[in-house]
């Protein structure tokens, strides 16, 4: 069983935000900033190809009211919603999740680094895109 199934499973312990019937919001162990927040389903989906429409639909609104509540309650301005979907992009844990972070003026946190399309590319990569 995964170690979020665990915390769903009262298992493994955690600073609980937000449950509901199919969603669990907890903070994470090592926030990025104070307040950094997991988003998860109860049910065990690996990633976003793996999740139903219905499952994910509930969930980003989850993610939405827990924004919401991040906001009115700890004072936050902004925060980032970010979801690493697979190895390559960072997820450590094979249960999908959502985590929002809470930003603040000079956290240090920087945005993607900005790079550009060569001659041709993004064409290129439109063709390949079309169905
Ligand atoms: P990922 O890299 O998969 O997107 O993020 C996994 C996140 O889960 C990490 O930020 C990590 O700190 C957090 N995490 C891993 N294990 C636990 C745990 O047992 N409890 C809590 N609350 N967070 C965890
Ligand atoms: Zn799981």
């Amino acid at each position: 069983m995964c170690i979020f199934c665990k915390i769903v499973n009262h298992e493994i312990p955690c600073y609980k935000v937000y449950e509901d019937d199919k969603v669990l919001a907890f903070l994470d162990i090592k926030p990025v900033n104070s307040g950094h927040t997991l988003v998860i389903p109860k049910t065990h989906y690996q990633n976003l190809e793996e999740i139903n429409e219905k499952d994910l639909s509930y969930l980003i609104v989850a993610v939405k009211k827990i924004g919401k509540l991040l906001k009115e309650k700890l004072n936050v301005i902004g925060y980032n919603v970010h979801e690493n979907n697979g190895l390559i992009a960072g997820q450590a844990v094979s249960h999908i999740h959502f985590h929002i972070i809470p930003r603040v003026e000079a956290d240090g946190l920087e945005h993607w680094p900005a790079g550009e399309y060569k001659e041709g590319e993004a064409e290129e990569i439109l063709k390949k895109l079309e169905n």
